[in-house]
């Protein structure tokens, strides 16, 4: 999260769409338990990345990108 304005972008290769989700995950096995990774996504790719790190069996949290209006 920026919060400084910045617009956030969806972090599927090519992908150029203003994310509106985090996904907040780590390999357990080069992470350590503290670590976190975060990727970005937009609505349509959200679905895609999820599915891709729970295919690893990685754990993961996704959340809204709160945008302030
Ligand atoms: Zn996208």
């Amino acid at each position: 999260m920026t919060g400084d304005g910045v617009p956030v972008i969806c972090s599927r290769v090519g992908c150029r769409e203003d994310a509106h989700w985090r996904i907040d995950w780590r390999n357990p096995k080069i992470h350590s338990p503290e670590r976190r990774k975060s990727w970005t996504a937009c609505d349509e790719h959200v679905g895609y990345l999820r599915e891709f790190l729970s295919a690893r069996s990685f754990p993961l949290d996704v959340a809204p990108i709160e945008v302030a209006s």
